[in-house]
């Protein structure tokens, strides 16, 4: 299955070749973020609180959350300089 990348590093977004448009996500969202734009159902960044629940109710795995592990991971075998901010919190948009 092929991975789409997410160019515009929204915190989750749809896997487009993984939905069929069974409109589940779009009644779920508390946020009212998921609109159905040219036959797929897009989440509306500037509505989206990164609840996580589409995440959880597509049965095809086509809502998934920005994935930065595998550029954590190369950056720590980097030879380049690291920060690291301990004081950062994980945000939520309300
Ligand atoms: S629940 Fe999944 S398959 Fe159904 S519309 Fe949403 S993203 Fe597409
Ligand atoms: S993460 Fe929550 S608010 Fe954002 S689109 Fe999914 S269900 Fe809606």
């Amino acid at each position: 299955m092929s991975k789409e990348r997410n160019t515009k590093r929204d915190l989750v977004y749809t896997v487009k070749n993984r939905c069929r448009v069974c409109y589940t996500c779009v009644r779920e969202c508390p946020a009212k973020a998921i609109k159905i734009i040219n036959g797929q159902a897009e989440v509306l960044n500037e509505r989206c609180i990164v609840c996580g629940n589409c995440t959880k109710v597509c049965s095809q795995g086509a809502k998934v959350f920005l994935n930065t592990t595998d550029n954590v991971f190369d950056l720590l075998k980097s030879n380049k300089k690291k920060y690291s901010n301990s004081s950062a919190e994980f945000s939520c948009r309300i």
